[in-house]
């Protein structure tokens, strides 16, 4: 039966490999091809005859979650630098087959320069399954950071690199910073990009970052699947011996976006919060402020027609007075509602000045164009039918922002006009000249 290990020939051998490998190709780099030598089971269809080796290593390396998606195209620029090997390698593939995965150890022998030798190897299964399928967790940790890798600028090299969302691990590549940099810059968003080319910069970073500090800033880049996300990009250098020569340092893509857009839509409730009247839902005193002073603003430097106008409702205190604060606070809802009902298709920007009184900045409305608008609300109030109070009436001043104007100025041509509106009769209108 058995022969004695003295007997096995070179052949012997090759018989051997030929019936155990699943797997066996050579590559030309230079002339991007490959050649299929032995391939079995999986392989029958996974790999062809022969091919294109850059094609090989998007579809062995750059498998997206476990399909074929192809990557988007900013990123295929790494391809090459991934089928570059300058030593034996070995590493272990996840593969879609038929949308089946499969463990795949892969390894890849250099024969002469850019000439590979790459052996293929499916792993009896359960045990790795299960393996990648617990890495599975540690993995999307990982996948937080996009990108890691070691930068000295003195050699304008990148000594690794890992996508860790493609691959686990670090490859060596033989990327010049500088070109690494300009390859990044088309995955930034362009509003970003300025700021990317400054904080990236050799000579910025040089002068900027003493060792054993880090930096980052965020920024929107592109993932592999071409959709911006926010990312942090963070860059901490060595704490090397002599700092004036030696600079190297950690350059990480960490994920931040779900974070991001959480917080950025956390904060955008909280300055709504923070401008908003709770009872009536349209601006508060101190946002309607702002508002009026931007007016005044604008119409010192532009052309434009602005007014504003405040309505206060007649002896709203008889309403408290008769109902109740509680039937008060519904009068004040309800009174509101129409007024923005009112001004749903005009270009206008309400506010509670406090109490029953309210503020309308009325943009692109000149004084007879607001005067309309007051006059037009007050009928609409007049002719409403409140729930528990019945009839309610309203006064109102207004007036429109001259050139000159300030703050006090304006405001208290209306006010006045407001007071004028109550003092002859309320339920009118008056105009501030
Ligand atoms: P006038 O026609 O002169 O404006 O008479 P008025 O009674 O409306 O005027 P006044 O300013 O004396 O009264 C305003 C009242 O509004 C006083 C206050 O109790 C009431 N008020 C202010 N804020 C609220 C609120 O949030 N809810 C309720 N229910 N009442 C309020
Ligand atoms: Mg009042
Ligand atoms: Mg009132």
């Amino acid at each position: 039966m058995g022969k004695n290990i003295t007997d096995y020939t070179v052949e012997d051998i090759v018989q051997f490999i030929k019936g155990n490998i699943d797997a066996l190709l050579l590559v030309d780099a230079q002339t991007d091809t490959y050649k299929t030598v032995i391939k079995r089971g999986m392989f029958t269809d996974f790999i062809d005859e022969e091919g294109s080796y850059k094609d090989l290593i998007e579809k062995l390396w750059f498998h997206f979650n476990g399909t074929f998606d192809k990557i988007t195209e900013d990123y295929q620029v790494f391809i090459p630098t991934y089928g570059k090997f300058s030593g034996k390698y070995s590493r272990r593939l996840k593969l879609d087959s038929n949308g089946e995965l499969h463990a795949v150890q892969m390894t890849i022998y250099p024969v002469e320069e850019n000439y590979y030798l790459i052996i293929f190897d499916e792993l009896d299964n359960s045990e790795y399954m299960k393996d990648f399928l617990t890495n599975e967790k540690v993995t999307t940790i990982q996948n937080t950071y996009l990108f890691s890798m070691y930068v000295d600028l003195v050699k304008d090299s990148t000594s690794s690199i890992s996508i860790t969302e493609i691959s686990d691990e670090t490859v060596h590549s033989e990327l010049k910073y500088t070109d690494w940099r300009m390859m990044i810059v088309n995955m930034i968003w362009p509003d970003d990009q300025p700021m990317f080319l400054e904080r990236t910069d050799p000579e910025y970073l040089k002068k900027n970052l003493l060792p054993g500090r880090t930096s980052s800033f965020d920024c929107l880049m592109q993932n592999l699947e071409g959709k911006f996300i926010w990312v942090k990009l963070i860059f901490s250098r060595a704490e090397t011996v002599n700092a004036d020569e030696d600079f190297r340092y950690v350059f990480m893509v960490q994920d931040i976006h779900e974070d991001s857009v959480q917080l950025m839509s956390t904060l955008k409730k909280y300055e709504e919060l923070a401008s908003k009247d709770t009872l009536t839902d349209v601006f508060n005193h101190g946002r309607i402020d702002t508002e009026i002073r931007n007016a005044i603003e604008i119409v010192g430097r532009t052309d434009r027609h602005i007014s504003i106008m405040m309505f206060d409702i007649d002896f709203f205190k008889n309403i408290n007075d008769k109902f109740g604060h509680a039937v008060g606070d519904i009068t004040l809802k309800h009174f509101v509602y129409l007024i923005r009902e009112y001004f749903k298709d005009k270009n206008a920007v309400i506010g509670r000045w406090g109490g029953e009184e309210f503020v309308a900045v009325c943009y692109d409305a000149d004084e007879s164009q607001a005067e309309k608008y007051a006059e037009e609300i007050r009928v609409k109030i007049s002719e409403a039918e409140f729930e528990v109070a019945g009839t309610v009436t309203t006064s109102a001043g207004l007036t429109e922002i001259r050139k000159d104007d300030n703050f006090d100025n304006a405001f208290e041509r209306m006010d006045k006009a407001l007071y004028k509106a109550k003092s002859e009769g309320r339920n009118c209108v008056r105009v501030g000249k």
